[in-house]
């Protein structure tokens, strides 16, 4: 709630609290509360109400007793009846007005239903002293009067009040959207900017207010081209365009490109003139760049599935013709592409199904403690024999301690990262494998010195169907999913997996894994 908004509350809060009070001594009372009918227009099952001269727990017991008695209606508006000396024992702070020496008062209630042309207001019920209409000396005339008097004022208050809630509702809104709105006056200046805006352009609304919002958001259309002012939506909406879900990019205050889309309002004078100018702001990166990641997963998977299999098909046909003549070794080269080929597309299958478990967060694991340096040694050797021409070095500390992993997935990571290294290495590659014991965690690292990765490009190369331009470009073939696989075992390990990398010199991959003695994991982790 803003500044503003609190103090017209607490006004409107008081206006009620004096009406009530001045009403209550109109009548002769010591003490009352007024009831409000709620939205179903009954006081009786309404729990909103102001007090005069009693505490909370008195009135409940007050409204309480009285909830048996006849009640104050449109037919009756006036009832009044003796309080049981029960109760009054138990109400002292109207004892306490009483000024007596001791003995309880009598006490009776006096509940007026109010009400005017539009409808009911509620019930005033006041507690006086037996007899004190006489002394208040209010006649049935009086009594309208008073009844007249404490409705216009409450409809008043009411009217305050409900500006209010509907200007904390709509305050609420306009904090808590997620989606990012300004509004701005007829000179298209800055009025309000909400928290979404702010986090969207890394503005803050103080920042900004009163500057003109072309400045502020520097728009362009999708093809990246300056928005010209003809093309402000709010202008548009201004001149009764209707602008909605329109596509813009917009430009952070660090200089980062938005794609968003708009929908633009404007609130007019009686005249008809605008006045406000609403901008809605939704950030639609995200969906454009899931978007991209779907036709790039259809062209990376059809073109990784056709590759291979035309490889097969072609040696297939070659083989079955009648007319073939192959000595065995020409045969034996050809089924061994044969199978090479097939194995890719196994691995493919594999790597994609493996994929979508991930992404439907079902990668089991059985977490057990786990000594590297053996599995390490076996996997550098199963290298050695299926690329004789590599070069493979182990580096690996005489004490490795034990780490807390899953040796199957651990095995694919080592397999996956070693691929890698020798796929991205024209020529003979050159590999290191070395290990490092930390103290909370063990840190393998797989080096190579092949053709590196561009530097603006490491960071994504762990997401799904990602490939580096320098590989795509090179025409070697892969779907971008093996470091995504990478990145989801190692962090379900509550390990990191990280690249440094130097074009044309060679690139490094490391991941980290707990040490046993420091794990706290359980032993099966989903
Ligand atoms: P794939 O190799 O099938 O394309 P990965 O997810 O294993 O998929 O790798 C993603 C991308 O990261 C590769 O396409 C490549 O551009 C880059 N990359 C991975 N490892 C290396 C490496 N050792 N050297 C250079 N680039 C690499």
């Amino acid at each position: 709630m803003s500044l503003s908004q609190q103090r017209r509350s607490e006004e409107s809060y008081d206006q009620m609290l004096i009406l009530v009070g001045s009403s209550v001594r109109l009548l002769g009372g010591l003490a009352g509360v007024f009831v409000l009918a709620n939205a179903a227009f009954d006081p009786q099952s309404s729990s909103e109400y102001t007090l005069y001269g009693l505490h909370e727990e008195e009135a409940a017991l007050f409204l309480n007793s009285m909830r048996e008695r006849p009640q104050p209606g449109p037919a009756r508006p006036l009832v009044v009846d003796a309080l049981a000396p029960t109760l009054v024992a138990q109400l002292e702070s109207v004892r306490a007005l009483l000024d007596e020496d001791g003995d309880l008062p009598a006490l009776e209630r006096c509940s007026l239903f109010v009400s005017d042309p539009a409808g009911p207001l509620g019930i005033l019920h006041c507690l006086r002293p037996v007899g004190s209409e006489v002394q208040a000396g209010l006649t049935e005339e009086g009594r309208h009067l008073v009844m007249t008097q404490l409705a216009a004022g409450l409809r008043a208050a009411l009217r305050a009040q409900s500006l209010v809630r509907e200007q904390q509702r709509l305050a609420a809104i306009f904090q808590q959207s997620a989606e990012g709105i300004l509004s701005v006056d007829s000179a298209l200046r800055i009025l309000d900017f909400n928290p979404a805006m702010e986090r969207l352009t890394g503005w803050r609304e103080h920042e900004v207010v009163g500057r003109f919002y072309f400045e502020v958001l520097r728009p362009k259309d999708r093809q990246g081209h300056d928005l010209g002012l003809q093309g402000s939506p709010i202008l548009q909406a201004f001149s009764g365009q209707h602008v909605r879900d329109r596509e813009l990019v917009i430009v952070a205050r660090d200089g980062q490109q938005f794609t968003v889309s708009v929908t633009a309002s404007c609130i007019t004078s009686p005249h008809g003139e605008p006045t406000i100018g609403i901008l809605t702001i939704r950030d639609i990166t995200r969906e454009r760049e899931q978007e991209e990641q779907r036709s790039t997963f259809i062209s990376v998977i059809s073109h990784e599935l056709q590759t291979p299999i035309a490889i097969i098909k072609g040696y297939a046909s070659t083989l079955a013709r009648s007319d073939a003549v192959l000595d065995p070794q020409a045969l034996r080269t050809r089924l061994k592409a044969v199978e090479e080929e097939a194995d890719r597309l196994n691995k493919l299958v594999g790597n994609l199904l493996y994929a979508s478990r991930i992404q439907a967060g079902g990668l089991q694991m059985d977490i057990t403690p786990l000594d590297l340096a053996p599995l390490i040694e076996r996997a550098a050797e199963r290298l050695r024999v299926k690329h004789p021409e590599a070069t493979i070095t182990l580096d690996l500390p005489a004490h490795l301690p034990p780490v807390m992993a899953d040796r199957e997935r651990i095995e694919e990571v080592l397999q996956n990262l070693l691929d890698n290294a020798i796929k991205y290495s024209p020529g003979k590659a050159h590999i290191t494998v070395t290990c490092r014991a930390m103290a909370d965690e063990v840190i393998v690292s797989i080096s190579d010195q092949g053709m590196g990765i561009p530097l603006r490009e490491q960071a994504g190369i762990f997401d799904r169907f990602q490939r580096a331009g320098n590989s795509k470009a090179s025409a070697i073939q892969g779907a971008g999913l093996g470091l995504y696989i990478c990145r989801a075992i190692v962090e379900a390990h509550g390990g990191r997996i990280w690249v440094e990398s130097t074009l044309h010199s060679g690139s490094t991959f490391s991941f980290s894994l707990l040490r046993e003695e420091k794990a706290q994991l359980p032993m099966v982790v989903f």
